[in-house]
């Protein structure tokens, strides 16, 4: 049955505007990381909170990883089952359960078309609130971290998707066809950043963190002596530990 305000609004509009709906589409965050294990590193702790919130939280992996070795003799095979199981045993820790692994060549993305009809897609199929990726604009860290060129490149494609492919319907036209809308996301917030403006404090699960980084073994010699010194030193410094970003609340 219609309602008066369904007449005036059309339908999609009135759900959209139930509260219920409201409430429920600003717990949704997606992470778009370069690799396997990035969005531990970034993410990690925050999303463990997220998750206990009860937010629905998505993964993307952009490439496939399949350079992330330090051993010739490994095959590609070997090498991408390795870190995309290491990514589902790492998002157990911090109870993320929904993983995508869109498979683009490890070291080798650019800008491509395809590429950004790619994140368009997925961000109009998860319709998040907040997405969180990689600063794509520094290429030295903190004077101490060159920042890799696949990060750089994932986070200015998430960008570009974001505005404005997303949101009007004449970008990538195929996805409307489709019954795949389009999308405004709230918030943008950028790890690996020399423009830190937000903290999240994540003592209550630095360990879920640190257990997320540990399942990365291909990657980490993080063995857990080394999570005990962690937590050791932890407790005698008494500090809280936290994870830094750039927020950028999307002004419409
Ligand atoms: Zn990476």
């Amino acid at each position: 049955m219609r309602t008066g305000l369904e007449d005036i609004l059309g339908e999609q509009t009135a759900e959209e505007l139930n509260p219920n709906t409201i409430q429920e589409r600003k717990k949704r965050a997606l992470v778009i990381a370069a690799h396997p294990d990035d969005a531990d590193l970034g993410v990690g702790g925050t999303m463990a909170q997220l998750v206990l919130d009860q937010w629905k939280v998505r993964y993307l992996i952009v490439t496939d990883g399949a350079k992330g070795t330090t051993d010739i003799n490994k095959t590609y095979d070997q090498i991408v089952s390795t870190r995309q199981q290491e990514q589902i045993n790492a998002a157990s820790y911090t109870g993320v359960t929904d993983i995508k692994f869109l498979g683009f060549p490890d070291g080798e993305l650019d800008s491509s078309k395809n590429l950004r009809k790619t994140l368009v897609k997925e961000i109009r199929q998860f319709q998040p609130f907040r997405v969180y990726t990689h600063d794509p604009e520094p290429i030295i860290i903190n004077n101490q971290v060159i920042n890799h060129p696949d990060h750089r490149i994932t986070g200015l494609e998430t960008i570009n998707a974001i505005y404005p492919s997303i949101r009007d319907p004449k970008y990538f036209p195929e996805h409307f066809h489709e019954g795949i809308l389009p999308h405004k996301v709230k918030e943008l917030i950028l790890w690996g950043t020399n423009n830190v403006n937000y903290e999240i404090d994540i003592t209550s699960t630095i360990k879920d963190k640190l257990l997320a980084l540990m399942a990365h073994e291909s990657q980490f010699d993080f063995t857990s002596k080394k999570l005990s010194q962690i937590a050791k030193e932890w407790t005698e410094n008494n500090e809280k530990f936290t994870e830094a970003f750039r927020r950028i609340v999307i002004f419409e």
